[in-house]
């Protein structure tokens, strides 16, 4: 998995500077913190989780006794993945046949293009997958998922531009029952910045699945720009308060320096991160395992 995470580019240079420095260290001085919290700022780890590392990692080097640099990277290494919690795959239905996943994102953060490559994957891996145009405000949103449903070979439930995304949600789900779908994606409106429209177009699309499963969908995906940064992260974290956000997908980590903004999506939203986009291609999306993303960072 290592091998595959060579996509972080910018993102690993930096971290692993910043690994070899700290490891080359003989005394552990401010001049290490000082660096350390630049190249953590630089990464995009975001303030508030690049002081609360430090104070964490200071407080461990007294309570440890650590002398050495290398033991400060070895307890880097560890707060960050940490940090990112334990590995957390896509959640499938156990009570009925059908596991819906809702996504939402700014137009523009890959949302599409990540349902497809999702919808690829999934194929892939033997689940009968069915998409739903949800985004119904926007015309070419609904032609956009359409192409990419021929290119991955999945089925997309559409209707006319403005109707309503509820229908399309009880249509797809209908479909998805007489297709015998294993797995249904709904793409959703990415007019995030009208935060009450989507708020309760969002409730409308949860009644209408509750209808056939009554748990409701079985994820709520927010996709998320990596290169947009600390800004997509204040408008995410409102809606992880309102609206019991299940996981993220971080995109365009290919693109970017500021990988370390993962850290900061998982301390500050805590919900975890269930893919990260690493290009454009249909296969650049990977499951999301913190263990390896750490060590790919420092290789
Ligand atoms: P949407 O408006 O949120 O549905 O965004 P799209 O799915 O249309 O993606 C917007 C742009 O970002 C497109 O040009 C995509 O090819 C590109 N994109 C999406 N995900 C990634 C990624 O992981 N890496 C890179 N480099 N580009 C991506």
């Amino acid at each position: 998995p290592e091998q595959r995470l060579n996509f972080l580019g910018r993102t690993r240079q930096l971290f692993s500077r910043l690994g070899n420095t700290v490891q080359e260290t003989d005394t552990i001085t401010d001049d290490l913190w000082d660096e350390l919290e630049e190249s953590l700022l630089a990464a995009d780890v975001g303030p508030g989780t690049t002081d609360w590392l430090i104070e964490r990692l200071r407080q461990r080097v007294e309570e440890e006794h650590m002398r050495t640099g290398s033991q400060v990277q070895r307890a880097l290494r560890e707060e960050l993945a940490s940090l990112l919690g334990p590995s957390s795959s896509l959640r499938f239905a156990k009570q009925s046949p059908l596991t819906v996943i809702l996504v939402i994102g700014v137009n523009g953060s890959g949302k599409t293009t990540s349902i497809a490559k999702m919808a690829y994957r999934l194929s892939r891996e033997g689940q009968k997958v069915l998409l739903a145009a949800g985004d119904t405000f926007r015309a070419a949103a609904i032609d956009q998922l359409k192409e990419w449903g021929e290119r991955v070979g999945v089925p997309v439930i559409s209707q006319h531009p403005n109707s309503d995304p509820g229908a399309v949600v009880y249509d797809a789900i209908q479909a998805a029952q007489t297709r015998g779908s294993d797995v249904l994606i709904v793409d959703t409106a990415g007019r995030l910045h009208t935060k009450f429209n989507l708020m309760e177009e969002l409730k409308k699309i949860n009644k209408v699945i509750q209808k056939f499963i009554p748990d409701g969908p079985h994820e709520l995906l927010m996709v998320i720009d990596a290169t947009t940064g600390q800004n997509a992260l204040l408008q995410a974290r409102k809606f992880a308060e309102d609206i019991g956000l299940t996981g993220v997908i971080i995109t365009k980590m290919d693109s970017t320096a500021k990988g370390g903004f993962a850290f900061a999506v998982a301390d500050d939203l805590g919900v975890p991160i269930k893919f990260i986009g690493t290009g454009e291609k249909v296969e650049n999306l990977i499951p999301f395992d913190p263990q390896s993303f750490v060590t790919a960072l420092f290789a």
